[in-house]
């Protein structure tokens, strides 16, 4: 069976084979058995500080050893975590510790430079609580109200999650123990991480996939995790030659920046020491990106995808079984999907439709949104992702976000399309196509990011575009950009793109 609580994780390991490295931050390595005592530790400060059960605690940290045992600690005091990424402006901390309501917010000051400037604007005292280290402790909020907790871990929340707000305003999902343990149980049959495995962390956990997939999935599987607080494509290709790393989860971004680091451009391979698995989620993959890191690293990129709604998981492309195509795999085990057409009935088999999913991995609700919970998760408990996709045998391929689809004339045009064929042209860095309301209609608009120093001009782009796309999929205007508007976990910022399309046109 499955733990109870999230904070549970690390005792079977921890028993088994208390001497094995947990984690690794730096020149610092921390066993499972100091792990398992520092959470204690850890649980024990933040009843000192305050912090009860059913509280929000707030960590404003990159991905380090604190804010590791910190998630744990909050887990086995039934406070719920909320991660806040310490590059987010001002602003949006401020949005997400107000509405949050946290108790404490702490700053992991010594990892970084905008934690200690966020710890710094709101006051907080820089303080040193054993081996957690430096960290910084922002004043009690007195007004904090714990919410009931629940005895079922299917109810009991562990994490409130911000979602990027690529589509618009950032979003509280409430995540409880069981979804987060159910997708690292699921991992451990779907990618089947080893104690001997070395997990380079440098995706955020203050998203779904650095909390979910790298930290919970690989606690669970005994494995040890590099907290990697910057990602610097330099230091991987070290840790890789090296032999520390077994497996590299990534975004797209991840891999675009390695391929553009000089140590990897120009070399048709890179040693490879004994990293075994790459993967990637969390975006539209460019096929032409996944051909390229293919080739530089000589391993498959499987594909998997998930929204932080489903704790992230529903589909992803098993090791054992690689794609070439678009594909981003099988549906895991243990939950149901089914695809909808735009009259709420199933479509025929192939055929695009709305995704939903119902399961264990699906999400309490959105915090203090009842009437957004009620709009995303129906009666029945089927979780609308707002993606578009289809299946081929037992292949998922996501089609694009409802919301972005662009009907053109009646007909529809995705994004993914028209960019991937954008993308695939040589002066093309990476490229993001929006819908413009005009007359009635809707057209096309694509932003592109050339190759530093290409010399493309928008007739070129328009003529390729034009030997390979329909004419209603033709972008009626291209916009070279110096780069394209990204998020904290590297994900385009198409709400901002679509306003800019918009208010060229006016
Ligand atoms: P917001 O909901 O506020 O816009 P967000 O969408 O960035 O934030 P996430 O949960 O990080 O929140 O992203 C999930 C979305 O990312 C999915 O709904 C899907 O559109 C997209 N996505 C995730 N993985 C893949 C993938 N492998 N291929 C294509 N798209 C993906």
């Amino acid at each position: 069976g499955l733990p109870r609580r999230l904070g549970h994780i690390v005792d079977a390991p921890a028993r088994a084979q208390p001497d094995h490295p947990a984690l690794i931050a730096g020149d610092t390595v921390w066993t499972y058995g100091e792990l398992a005592a520092i959470t204690a530790e850890a649980a024990a400060a933040l009843r000192q500080l305050g912090v009860r059960p059913g509280d929000r605690l707030m960590v404003v940290s990159e991905n380090g050893l604190a804010l590791a045992a910190l998630v744990l600690a909050s887990s086995a005091l039934d406070a719920w975590v909320v991660v806040g990424n310490p590059r987010l402006s001002a602003r949006e901390i401020d949005l997400i510790r107000d509405h949050s309501g946290a108790r404490r917010v702490l700053y992991a000051v010594d990892v970084s430079e905008p934690a200690r400037q966020h710890a710094a604007r709101h006051g907080a005292a820089i303080t040193t609580l054993g081996r957690l280290g430096t960290l910084g402790i922002g004043p009690l909020n007195a007004a904090a109200v714990p919410e009931p907790v629940e005895a079922d871990g299917a109810r009991q929340a562990a994490a409130l999650l911000y979602t990027s707000g690529t589509t618009g305003n950032p979003k509280g999902v409430m995540l409880t123990h069981r979804n987060i343990l159910f997708n690292a149980a699921v991992t451990q049959v779907t990618r089947a991480p080893t104690p001997a495995d070395q997990i380079y962390g440098v995706l955020p956990m203050s998203h779904i996939v650095g909390f979910s997939i790298i930290l919970a999935s690989s606690l669970m599987a005994g494995s040890t995790v590099h907290l990697v607080p910057r990602y610097d494509p330099a230091a991987f290709v070290a840790a890789v030659a090296a032999g520390t790393v077994t497996m590299l989860f990534g975004v797209p971004a991840t891999y675009q920046r390695l391929l553009e680091h000089k140590s990897v451009a120009g070399l048709k391979a890179l040693p490879r020491g004994r990293l075994r698995m790459l993967f990637v989620a969390g975006a539209p993959l460019d096929p032409a990106l996944k051909r390229q890191v293919e080739a530089a690293l000589g391993l498959p990129l499987l594909n998997g995808y998930g929204i932080t709604e489903c704790a992230p998981g529903i589909s992803g492309v098993r090791p054992d079984a690689p794609r070439q195509d678009e594909s981003v795999g099988p549906i895991i085990p243990g939950i149901e999907v089914r695809l909808v057409g735009r009259d709420g009935s199933p479509v025929a088999p192939g055929a695009v439709g709305e995704l939903h999913v119902r399961g264990p991995n699906v999400m309490r609700g959105y915090y203090r949104a009842p009437e957004a919970t009620a709009a995303a998760i129906d009666a029945e408990g089927w979780f609308n992702t707002g993606d578009l996709a289809r299946l081929e045998g037992d292949a998922l391929f996501i089609a694009g976000r409802t919301k972005e689809l662009i009907i053109r004339s009646g007909f529809n045009v995705y994004p993914a399309e028209v960019e991937a064929v954008l993308n695939a042209h040589p002066g093309v860095v990476q490229s993001a196509v929006v819908g413009r309301a005009r007359d009635g209609n809707e057209e096309v608009v694509a932003f592109v990011q050339l190759l530093p120093g290409a010399c493309v001009t928008v007739s070129e782009l328009m003529a390729h575009a034009s030997g390979q796309l329909a004419a209603y999929k033709r972008p009626a205007e291209i916009i070279v950009l110096e780069a394209l508007p990204a998020g904290a976990t590297g994900k385009i910022l198409k709400h901002r793109l679509a306003e800019a399309a918009q208010e060229e046109a006016a």
